[in-house]
């Protein structure tokens, strides 16, 4: 049964370096999840203009042993709180759990976790905007054929700085509350 969709259909998050602080130490319990300024309202702004907003995020720190289920949930809680109480809902949220050699099909760069949510909503991700930091959330985007958005918050500039040819007109933002603005005002 797909779930149902608010009018303007489907917005991807990747969560860190988008929605929260990223860390080289992996982002591994509650108190390391520090969202970015702006973000949590981005969010509600998105919700409120009519998109539903999903994330999907690599969390290898799982297969590597850095945290456990229970502080993703304590994780996601916190943010679902958060965007609430800004007046927004954040809808549904995919994770890959694998490390790089887990042979997953869901790790972006591959498009499996967009996959899901594209089978979950029964739509197409045609026109779908997925904002990421990293040159993989916008090759994932692409390999599902969604449109990928960058941001430079994260590893955004350097993705910026470093971005392969193929991806060089992919639209670019500050941050989140900047991406946002954009779709909501297009
Ligand atoms: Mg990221
Ligand atoms: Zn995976």
């Amino acid at each position: 049964m797909a779930a149902a969709l608010a009018p303007r259909g489907l917005v991807i998050l990747d969560r860190d370096g988008v929605i929260n602080r990223d860390s080289d130490a992996f982002v591994k319990s509650p108190a390391e999840w520090l969202p970015l300024p702006g973000s949590i309202d981005a969010i509600a702004a998105l919700s409120n203009a009519g998109y539903t907003v999903t994330v999907a995020s690599n969390q290898s720190g799982l297969a590597r042993g850095f945290f456990d289920r229970s502080a993703l949930r304590s994780m996601v809680r916190n943010l679902r709180r958060l965007v609430s109480a800004a007046g927004g809902h954040v809808d549904r949220i995919v994770v890959c759990p694998h490390g790089p050699d887990g042979g997953c099909s869901c790790r972006k760069p591959l498009p499996g976790l967009l996959l899901r949510l594209a089978k979950h909503y029964d739509t197409s991700l045609d026109t779908v905007p997925v904002i990421g930091d990293s040159t993989r959330d916008l090759q994932a985007a692409r390999a599902a054929g969604a449109t990928p958005v960058l941001v430079r918050t994260g590893n955004g500039a350097r993705t910026e700085a470093s971005l392969p040819a193929d991806l060089a007109n992919v639209a670019v933002y500050d941050d989140l509350a900047a991406a946002a603005a954009a779709l909501i005002g297009r």
